[in-house]
């Protein structure tokens, strides 16, 4: 059973997805989890290169290929042997964040996104996705809370492009109704992480 998360930075994502993980190891239950872009040797490499602030000449498409890029050798090295292998894998990310990203809020176009990551991975789509919908105010106030400054100017203008990425997730769902299992943010981690776990355990119940 193949699980990714979705969502803005500062949604919660990662704070789960370790609760999930541990909920489920405790249960006794073969769970593997991981990330994107990344979760393996040449994938991290790739996510540093996407990245790296450095990098201001990226182009949009290239960086579009770079995140199918990582996907692929992702998929081939770690989601595809542990799902093989009858492992539940948990993911922080994966192909509707380029939709949302890259697709949506970059302009590149939904279905060009799609195309690339259709060559990039197959057959092999999650059986769900926990999309954690969060506000972009409340998403970029969370970040600045964990890092403990303001909100400035620059904040204003990565606003606008929040605001894209959470349109980008709302076409995904349109595209994805089945798949995608909205989830507010917005509320307690307890709360969210009880409705992420309902969602699953509906799954593996199935
Ligand atoms: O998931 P995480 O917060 O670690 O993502 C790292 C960064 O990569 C974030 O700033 C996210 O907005 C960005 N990202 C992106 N396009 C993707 C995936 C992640 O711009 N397809
Ligand atoms: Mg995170």
């Amino acid at each position: 059973i193949f699980i990714t998360m979705e969502g803005p930075e500062g949604a919660g994502k990662t704070t789960i997805l370790e609760m999930l993980y541990e909920h489920y190891i405790e249960k006794g239950i073969k769970i593997v989890k991981t990330r994107e872009p990344g979760g393996i040797r040449i994938s991290e490499k790739i996510r540093e290169i996407i990245l790296n602030p450095d990098h201001t000449e990226m182009d949009g498409r290239t960086e579009a290929l770079l995140y199918a890029a990582a996907r692929r050798q992702h998929l081939v090295e770690k989601v595809i042997p542990a799902l093989e292998e009858g492992a539940v894998v948990l993911s922080d990310r994966f192909i509707d964040s380029s939709l949302a990203y890259q697709g949506y809020a970059r302009g590149i176009g939904i279905e060009e996104i799609w195309k690339i990551n259709e060559f990039a991975i197959g057959e092999v789509m999650p059986d769900l996705t926990l999309y954690f919908d969060l506000d972009p105010e409340a998403g970029l106030a969370r970040i600045n809370k964990s890092n403990n400054r303001e909100i400035n100017r620059l904040d204003l203008e990565q606003l606008d492009f929040h605001q894209r990425v959470q349109e980008g997730y709302y076409k995904v769902i349109d595209k994805f109704p089945e798949r995608l299992h909205k989830i507010e943010a917005s509320q307690g981690v307890e709360d969210v992480f009880e409705q992420s776990l309902r969602a699953i355990d509906a799954i593996l119940n199935r």
